[in-house]
């Protein structure tokens, strides 16, 4: 069973400051997993996880990472900027970007941080902006299809993704940074999403590796680090099972001790960027029941919609539902959950078994703390909610506050009407 982290009884108080919809983030359960995390690949001497901003850019959540000992992984401007404010320096921002403008790349180059090549072409583009740094990692991209070991399951086909090197041309751009001058080398790879497996990082993780090996004895330039990138995922649906991060680790390990540490490369780094696995449990989105209609169907209306949250509209992803205070009551209604967008699939949940909702209920929609506000958006003028901090002292902070008409209509002029 899925249990939401706040009670009836806190929202209450909460919601007499600071009226639903809005996000909702648990600093314990933040900084508890990131714990998990450190101590799983505390076996690699300079691992370091960077939190993939995009996921949940707000500063305040990020200042938590850093105290837990994460840098940030950034592939935009904003996200740099953000990064930045928060104190990250050099080498605890990595920028992992694709379709690069020039100014987010002479942005990444001022702010010192690592610079993670998309393309083999980008090599030209940096070189002529500001040189090749000393420290570049470039984004491995093996083609065909990726699988799994033991299920043989196709997870997802690297050959029609839009990012990374060929095989080819990442061995040739070690040759040609190292000739300009780089000094420190990574290697960079995201092939899967949202996977519920222990085996995949250290699948990847062996591709990776073996990629290494060959890289050092075909070009001479030893890798300084492997950065696994995002993809471990989370159980949405109660039945789902977790992965378990401390087995991740030791398959991991297994692969450094096979592949690596006989070839000589012991001494190599391994990073993760992950944004899901850090916060998408800890984050759940708080609204209310303000309609009901019984029409061919039974529908529940929310404050809230997909501007708020747009993974079911988007993707059609299932996101749990509690009934805040009717956690124990039999789930005998049937609803489909909706925002009030004038678009069909603003719906958060379709033929939900859930407790009978009435109006003025709390209605709690779990794992948004990872590409849930962050994905916000304006259509239909729907105003983005604000963000809260459920501190570990059990104190609420607003983090973010909601928009006001003020801020929709910031961009426009109407006095040239
Ligand atoms: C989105 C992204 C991540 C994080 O992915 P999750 O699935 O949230 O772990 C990491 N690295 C890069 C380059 C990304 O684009």
């Amino acid at each position: 069973m899925k249990k939401p982290f706040v009670t009836k009884g806190q929202l209450d108080e909460i919601v007499k400051n600071h009226p639903t919809p809005f996000h909702i983030y648990d600093e314990k359960g933040i900084r508890e997993n990131a714990r998990k995390l450190q101590k799983a690949f505390s076996w690699n001497k300079g691992f370091k996880e960077y939190f993939a901003v995009k996921a949940t850019p707000n500063p305040y959540i990020m200042k938590i990472l850093k105290e837990e000992g994460c840098g940030f992984d950034c592939s935009s401007y904003a996200e740099l900027v953000l990064s930045d404010k928060v104190g990250a320096k050099g080498d605890e921002i990595m920028f992992s970007s694709n379709a690069t403008p020039d100014i987010d790349f002479i942005k990444a180059h001022e702010l010192n941080a690592v610079i993670n090549l998309d393309d083999f072409t980008h090599i030209e583009v940096i070189d002529k902006l500001f040189g090749i740094p000393e420290t570049i990692s470039c984004r491995y991209n093996p083609g065909g299809e990726f699988k799994t070991s033991e299920k043989g399951n196709v997870m997802d086909t690297p050959s029609d993704a839009k990012y990374g090197f060929t095989h080819e041309q990442i061995i040739e751009s070690y040759k040609v940074l190292k000739e300009k001058g780089a000094k420190r080398f990574g290697m960079h790879a995201f092939l899967a999403s949202n996977t519920l497996t222990n085996d995949y990082y250290p699948v990847l993780a062996g591709i990776m590796f073996k990629a290494a090996v060959e890289i050092k004895e075909k070009t001479g330039v030893s890798i300084n680090f492997i950065n696994l990138s995002g993809g471990v995922g989370i159980p949405y649906k109660p039945d789902q099972k977790p992965n378990d991060i401390e087995v991740i680790g030791k398959k991991v390990k297994e692969q450094f001790e096979k592949i690596l540490v006989p070839a000589g490369l012991g001494d190599i780094e391994i990073y993760t960027e992950l944004g899901r696995y850090m916060l998408a449990p800890y984050g759940a989105l708080v609204s209310t029941a303000i309609r009901e209609k019984h029409i061919y169907k039974e529908y529940i209306g929310l404050d809230a919609c997909a501007a708020n949250l747009m993974r079911p509209a988007m993707y059609g992803s299932y996101h749990h539902i509690t009934v805040s205070g009717k956690e124990n009551l039999p789930c005998d209604h049937k609803y489909d959950v909706t925002g009030g967008l004038c678009e069909n699939n603003d719906k958060f949940a379709i033929d939900r078994m859930l407790p009978k909702i009435d109006i003025g209920d709390y209605i709690i929609i779990h794992d948004t703390g990872a590409h849930g506000h962050s994905m916000g958006y304006n259509y239909n003028g729907k105003l983005r909610s604000a963000e809260l901090l459920l501190k570990e002292n059990g104190q609420v902070e607003e983090i973010r506050r909601a928009e006001t008409l003020d801020d929709y209509f910031a961009t426009l002029d109407f006095s040239k009407l």
